[in-house]
């Protein structure tokens, strides 16, 4: 292991999540020189590790069309790429409307299938030849995925570090930034509860946590850490298992399934965020939560009805004013970048996410286009809204 007083690297990553271990990753895997990825507890240990981890390729805005379809193809050869697991499952995603709702699922489909995606509109009675099981007489019909489906986030960013370490990255646990330095406008190091390293080059990609690192350098992103909540259904045996990842627009509601035949459910809600303080939250679920979706479940699987609630938890989404990450440079200091403000939807992402990363940092410019995502949008007033969107799911 090198030591921190005497360390030195081409680039530093901050954060060791899913975002930040695979910009480590395709650091090394390009060639970058020394890559140091810096985590302050362990690795997929933050909000990643919580994640559902539903990969779908439903958006209404091309650039995260691209990143996620370039994302779905890596999870799919993820072994063979990484040498380690994703724990990716091809479930196939659903995403069911209402009548009212389905011209626009209807325009995004098609804009999705113009970018080469496998995805198709669902009748009613095909959502219910597909999931007999499904109470379906409220809906207008349904997108489709097959090829869609979920991962584990902390299988993805534990294989993603041990991936970038065999290429040559240092991976820093339990080790904290304490503060960026900047001397006139460029980065020159990062200090550690380790001690200082030296580099020309840091992505700041520590999720809720990355307000507090930067703001110190002046540079400001406007993230707010709101508390999610999930729970962990076990239906009754005679129901059998979930099948199919749903997000159910109509309840604003999404399950999807989970090992022994149990299932993870929560809701779609973006006017219903409690912001927080991302070191002092309640980590559990709430009963009136874990009743509202119990509810929604039910509704959506009368014969699931009887479910048992096996636990629930409380995690962090990292949300900006129009729920996309804020993604490349920041204009005011030379050598800094920036990933974060994720907004519950960056987990699928995170494979092209780290390649674009990567490219830009590396003074190239990358394959999908993530200009759009600047952090200068909330100054300059250019926020990103999907052509065909539907609150928070993009
Ligand atoms: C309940 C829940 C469900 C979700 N479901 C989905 C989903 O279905 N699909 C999807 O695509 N996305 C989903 N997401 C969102 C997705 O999980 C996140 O967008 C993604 O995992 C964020 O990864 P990250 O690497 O950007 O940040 P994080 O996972 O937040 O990692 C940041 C890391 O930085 C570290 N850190 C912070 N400060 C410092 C410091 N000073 N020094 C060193 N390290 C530091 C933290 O310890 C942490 O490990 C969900 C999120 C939650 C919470």
């Amino acid at each position: 292991m090198v030591s921190a007083s005497a360390a030195a690297a081409d680039a530093v990553i901050i954060g060791g999540g899913s975002t930040g271990t695979s910009a480590a990753f395709h650091l090394a895997r390009r060639g970058a020189g020394k890559v140091f990825l810096i985590e302050r507890a362990a690795v997929g240990s933050g909000p990643t590790g919580k994640s559902i981890g539903i990969i779908r390729l439903h958006y209404s805005y091309e650039p995260l069309i691209r990143l996620a379809a370039r994302s779905l193809a890596f999870f799919s050869r993820f072994e063979e790429i990484t040498g380690g697991t994703a724990d990716f499952t091809r479930a196939g995603f659903l995403l069911l409307a209402a009548p009212e709702q389905m011209e626009t699922v209807r325009a995004n489909v098609e804009l999705q299938r113009s970018l080469g995606v496998r995805t198709s509109i669902l009748t009613p009675s095909e959502v219910a030849a597909l999931e007999p099981r499904m109470h379906v007489a409220d809906a207008g019909g349904a997108a489709y995925e097959p090829d869609s489906g979920f991962a584990d986030g902390y299988a993805t960013a534990a294989s993603f570090a041990a991936a970038a370490r065999r290429l040559g990255a240092e991976v820093w646990e339990g080790t904290a930034v304490e503060r960026l330095v900047v001397e006139g406008r460029r980065v020159v190091a990062v200090e550690t509860s380790r001690g200082t390293v030296a580099t020309p080059r840091v992505l700041v990609a520590a999720g809720p946590w990355t307000p507090r690192l930067l703001e110190p350098a002046g540079v400001r992103v406007p993230i707010e850490a709101t508390r999610q909540q999930v729970i962990h259904l076990a239906p009754p045996p005679a129901f059998g298992p979930l099948t199919v990842v749903l997000e159910d627009m109509i309840q604003a509601f999404y399950a999807r399934p989970e090992a022994g035949g149990t299932a993870l459910a929560g809701v779609l809600e973006e006017e219903t965020q409690e912001v927080v303080s991302p070191d002092a939250f309640n980590q559990g679920a709430d009963w009136d939560f874990v009743e509202r979706v119990g509810q929604r479940w039910q509704r959506r699987f009368p014969g699931g009805a009887d479910a048992a609630v096996q636990g629930g938890y409380a995690s962090l989404y990292d949300v900006t004013p129009d729920w996309q990450p804020v993604l490349g440079p920041v204009d005011e200091i030379d050598g800094l970048y920036v990933a974060a403000g994720f907004s519950g939807h960056g987990f699928k992402l995170s494979p092209a996410l780290g390649e674009a990363l990567a490219a830009e940092m590396t003074g190239e410019r990358p394959e999908i286009d993530i200009s759009a995502f600047h952090l200068s949008r909330f100054a300059t007033g250019a926020l990103i809204w999907g052509r065909h969107q539907y609150g928070i799911l993009g």
